[in-house]
């Protein structure tokens, strides 16, 4: 659910090294079960996977430890939506998911939004990423930006290099009206809508901006849930576990409430404000980073990781759209260093964000403790 990259250079030199390592083995493979215990941080072994393992689609695990196999990839261009970030190869999912992307696109369209710029979804064979993201491991979370899709379409340079605008008033906590339009309800509305889609994370902002103007029907509010970082450059769709995937571990069910209370009250009084830091007494030994492991994942991701390959053709979701004639793009071959050097989605702002979170203030009662939801 995290969207922000984290690219602390110690991580990165810990990817590289790993990196070769995982190259070492690749060179002379080992059995399936010495694997597991090689003590290569996870991220790396699905990480590096191109492609699907060619199995029935089924999801193992839970959204921020788990695998998938037979993952469809969102085509990288449709009628209604252009994939972004394409040197990260994230662009894989349950077909259910992949489905709902498609159906997403066409209705938000319907609505005023121009089309879906598709963020990150999942690895081909999920697992933990090579970088950012906890969740986003079984491809049932997917990514859409809170810019819509520009009339041309992009070049793979500018897939990486344009960046999503936030909709929040620089420097506050709130929504920016000069941002904020009705197609970005109607886009949200759509996506809660479905049956399959049980969450929708966005910034606390945004929660409150849709608690204060949605008149009649609310009750599909109830699937926005408010969390704290990036979400305000896009937002992240959750489905839930797909039928066919016993394996696959379900997320609690969302409050009954539609969240507009107190719940919400408490990010601008306090979930939002940055605490200050209390003065360490002694330099503790930076504790060695603990990295998930094949071992910690279902037991039947491992299977996953050495299932053969699909073929990329049958593995990309087929369009609906018969007359739809998609792009040229040319994708350089996958390379873990160019995932790990790719930009973020969220542009820089250049004012400096108040501590009392300037904007508007919340007109509803604020707690400070946070309340039960
Ligand atoms: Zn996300």
């Amino acid at each position: 659910m995290i969207a922000v990259n984290i690219f602390g250079n110690n991580i990165r030199t810990l990817n590289l090294f790993a990196g070769i390592i995982f190259a070492a083995f690749a060179t002379f493979p080992l059995t399936t079960s010495a694997m597991a215990d090689t003590g290569i941080p996870a991220k790396q072994l699905f990480g590096n996977k191109t492609l699907p393992a060619a199995m029935k689609p089924k999801v193992h695990g839970y959204y921020t430890k788990g695998c998938l196999s037979g993952a469809k990839a969102v085509p990288v261009d449709g009628p209604n939506w252009q994939t972004m970030r394409l040197s990260r190869n994230r662009r894989w999912g349950h077909p259910d998911l992949v489905r709902i992307i498609e159906d997403l696109s066409i209705d938000a369209a319907s609505a005023g939004w121009n089309g879906l710029l598709v963020g990150d979804m999942s690895q081909p064979r999920g697992g933990p990423m090579l970088s950012g993201h906890f969740s986003h491991q079984v491809g049932l979370d997917a990514d859409i930006w809170f810019t819509p899709m520009p009339d041309k379409r992009m070049t793979y340079k500018e897939r990486e290099t344009i960046s999503a605008v936030s909709v929040l008033i620089p420097g506050s906590f709130y929504v920016d009206d000069q941002r904020w339009t009705s197609a970005h309800t109607n886009l949200l509305k759509f996506a809660a809508k479905y049956p399959e889609v049980e969450r929708i994370l966005v910034h606390p902002g945004i929660k409150k901006k849709l608690c204060d103007t949605i008149k009649g029907d609310r009750g599909w509010l109830r699937k926005i849930r408010p969390v704290k970082r990036g979400h305000h450059y896009h937002f992240h769709l959750r489905i839930g576990c797909p039928p066919g995937s016993p394996g696959c571990k379900s997320q609690n069910a969302t409050p009954r409430s539609i969240g507009c209370d107190k719940t919400l009250a408490w990010w601008f009084k306090s979930g939002l404000i940055k605490k200050k830091k209390k003065k360490p007494a002694k330099k503790k030994k930076a504790a060695k980073p603990r990295y998930t492991k094949l071992g910690d994942l279902p037991g039947a991701c491992e299977a996953v990781l050495n299932a053969p390959s699909s073929n990329l053709d049958v593995a990309t979701h087929k369009i609906r759209t018969a007359n739809f004639t998609a792009p040229n793009i040319n994708i350089p071959a996958f390379n873990a260093r160019r995932v790990l050097n790719s930009k973020p989605i969220e542009a820089k702002e250049t004012l400096k964000r108040s501590a009392s979170g300037g904007g508007t203030t919340a007109d509803i009662p604020i707690p400070t403790k946070r309340p039960k939801s």
